[in-house]
């Protein structure tokens, strides 16, 4: 029984509400000073962690049933974008595994035969179908890179130094095969010996562990990791933050390690292009002349975080054995997206109040937007009114979900502001 495992999280809930806000020393305005995208749309204690830890307990001691209660269940359980502000907020006072409830209540629903969601069900028939979340055929998955000149590391005798990983949604979604051929031609640029895996690449499968298929998820996961040990995959470049986080922290639970002890490293493409930029192997030269407002995408941030496994137990007063060591958020990707924005000429970087660990979910994660449009579309909404705050021209992200969801929002205010992914921002500079 999943909920077995989190039973110690669960049930020594304090109820103290610190999961909602964000720390009281980077609260800048009663505005802006929420972090729980679930309670501030749900209005209702059970929608934030404290409720859902209640409901895992209630659910383990018999006092709430499936039978009874299941619509209301499933609203709360998935009305959640997994964005992990409740886990690193609740972290400042206790070192209670909150997104492992979260993850744990998704798979009882998945063990008891309720979830995944009937949307969630589509995305993983999906995969099993066409090796992708879009149903689109497999032959048309490198599309993006027909005239670009890049190695199939899928084909026989083919090595390259960098596996870059496009993912479905940048591979397929169209108007943002854009980001595979910005970041491909900055390789080349840059001299980087890489290849893809060209038809052959199949869904990270981050999506079928969010809604708490767990069987899916390992089996995509078995067939992804044996692909990188036939490629000779050793680093892993990436656009999705989703597929970044699933390989990078997703994988290694999976088996059961930690994440710097993988066989591979992957790097999401801000990363790799940072360092590229330290290296001098790319100059941004032309002046952009922008104001820009930074969204961190919750699978970068909180969620970007190196994985620790652990596996012990509570012993006295709570302790654990053996001491396990707490993902807190704060060694999420912050750094590399600012760095590059910064060292683009002409363009200011102007920071909304809900940044890095605090910054506020765009609202599509975790099969949010798939199965409750409404509420991924307020949380946009939200998060728009906070980056027109800063009077910038334009929000720009990491992340082809956040900026689906964001374009949204902004069409949903009547916002001026234009969402950019930042590959795109990297390239323009370096036209010239
Ligand atoms: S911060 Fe942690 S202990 Fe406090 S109510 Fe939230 S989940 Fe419970
Ligand atoms: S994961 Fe995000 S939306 Fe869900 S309960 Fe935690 S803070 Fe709220």
């Amino acid at each position: 029984m999943a909920l077995e495992k989190i039973e110690y999280d669960a049930s020594h809930c304090q109820r103290c509400s610190t999961c909602k806000w964000s720390h009281i020393w980077e609260i800048k305005s009663h505005r802006f000073s929420r972090n729980c995208p679930s309670i501030w749309y749900g209005m209702y204690d059970a929608y934030a962690a404290q409720g859902k830890n209640d409901i895992a307990t209630g659910l383990l001691k018999g006092e709430i049933d499936w039978n009874t209660s299941r619509e209301k269940l499933l609203e709360i359980i998935y009305r959640c974008p997994l964005c992990a502000a409740c886990d690193i907020n609740c972290k400042r006072i206790m070192d209670l595994d909150i997104i492992g409830v979260l993850d744990a209540l998704r798979e009882e629903a998945c063990e008891k035969g309720h979830g995944p969601l009937p949307q969630h069900k589509e995305f993983i028939q999906s995969i099993t179908n066409y090796d992708n979340v879009w149903k689109q055929p497999r032959t048309r998955r490198a599309n993006w890179a027909k005239k670009l000149d890049i190695k199939d590391l899928s084909k026989k005798g083919e090595k390259a130094d960098v596996l870059y990983y496009v993912g479905c949604t940048y591979a397929y979604k169209p108007g943002m095969e854009t980001v595979p051929q910005g970041t491909a031609r900055i390789m080349k640029k840059a001299g980087v010996d890489f290849g893809i895996l060209g038809a052959k690449e199949v869904c990270c499968g981050g999506i079928a562990d969010n809604v708490g298929d767990k069987k899916s998820f390992d089996e995509i996961a078995e067939k992804n990791l044996k692909m990188f040990e036939e490629v000779g995959a050793k680093t892993i470049v990436t656009n999705c933050p989703g597929c970044y986080m699933t390989f990078s922290e997703k994988y290694a639970r999976y088996l059961k390690k930690d994440t710097k002890d993988l066989p591979y490293v992957v790097k999401h493409s801000t990363m790799y292009i940072d360092e590229l930029i330290q290296a001098g192997k790319i100059k941004l030269k032309k002046n952009l002349n922008m104001r820009v407002t930074y969204h961190d995408p919750c699978h970068l941030g909180r969620r970007g975080e190196p994985y620790k496994h652990w596996e012990g137990k509570r012993i006295q007063w709570g302790l654990t054995d053996p001491p396990r060591e707490l993902n807190r958020g704060v060694n999420g990707i912050y750094e590399p997206p600012r760095n590059i924005l910064k060292a683009i000429p002409g363009l200011k970087l102007v920071e909304m109040e809900r940044i890095k660990e605090y910054a506020w979910c765009c609202g599509s994660g975790a099969g949010s937007k798939s199965a409750y449009p409404d509420f991924a579309l307020a949380v946009a909404k939200e998060r728009i009114e906070e980056a027109e705050t800063t009077g910038a021209s334009a929000i720009v992200s990491a992340c082809p979900w956040c900026e689906a969801n964001l374009s949204d929002g902004i069409d949903a205010c009547g916002s001026k502001m234009k969402v950019m992914d930042i590959l795109d921002v990297i390239e323009q500079s370096m036209e010239g």
